[in-house]
């Protein structure tokens, strides 16, 4: 194991199997760029590869903060539906892009058997597209980034918000920006009007200030 990463033992909530999975010291982290919709760059390991924790006995994947928060039923179903399914092997140890994508992937899989939120949905698929973006694959990306704005919008119109940590104003603001990179200039414009215009976002500065040099850039676009 390089240094930097550990492993740590835990029950999976599906299959009540123990399996190991490997997590990042924070101090192994080193930011060395942040684009606008939230995607950071890393020197040396990059955290996010980890975030996706995959069962290797059955095959169940969430993001690390939400595994063990399945309900029964749903354990049931992905028992029934994807173990089955499912080859052995292991995600742990040290990962390349290729591997973070395989296991969001599979946190894709799972979600849609056990019919995840939106909001969820969306967090994956940005993520993905992001993995992409360090590969230099704009195709791949541009297509992740849709999925992810169309969940997105989804969970802005279904979800009740804060949905998990998404709050409204952040969530108005990663859908301008998604917009804005897929080519919807007039969306974005829309999507961050809404939030430069919002009661609400006035407690939170960095947000506002973000979305107004984003409506410029697009504005640019406009003309
Ligand atoms: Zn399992």
């Amino acid at each position: 194991m390089i240094e930097g990463l550990y492993n740590k033992e835990v029950v999976c909530p599906v299959c009540s199997q123990k399996f190991k999975v490997t997590k990042v010291k924070a101090r192994a982290c080193k930011v060395k760029s942040r684009d606008s919709d939230f995607c950071v760059h890393y020197e040396g390991i990059n955290p996010i590869f980890y975030e996706a924790w995959v069962c290797e006995n059955c095959g169940y994947a969430n993001l690390a903060d939400k595994f063990e928060e399945i309900t029964p039923r749903e354990a049931e179903i992905l028992k029934s539906k994807l173990m089955p399914r499912w080859k052995k092997h292991s995600l742990g140890g040290e990962r390349d892009v290729d591997t973070a994508v395989e296991a969001f992937k599979l946190v894709l899989i799972s979600h849609d058997l056990r019919g995840a939120k939106a909001s969820e949905f969306a967090k994956v698929c940005l993520r993905i597209a992001w993995m992409h973006r360090y590969k230099g694959d704009e195709e791949e990306e541009t297509r992740f980034i849709r999925y992810a704005l169309e969940h997105y919008k989804q969970a802005y119109e279904k979800e009740p918000f804060p949905a998990d940590k998404l709050d409204e104003n952040t969530c108005e603001y990663i859908i301008g920006e998604l917009s804005f990179r897929v080519g919807e200039y007039s969306e974005a414009v829309k999507w961050f009007s809404r939030l430069i215009g919002s009661e609400e976002a006035r407690k939170k500065p960095a947000l506002i200030e973000a979305a107004r040099e984003q409506y410029q850039l697009v504005r640019e676009k406009l003309k």
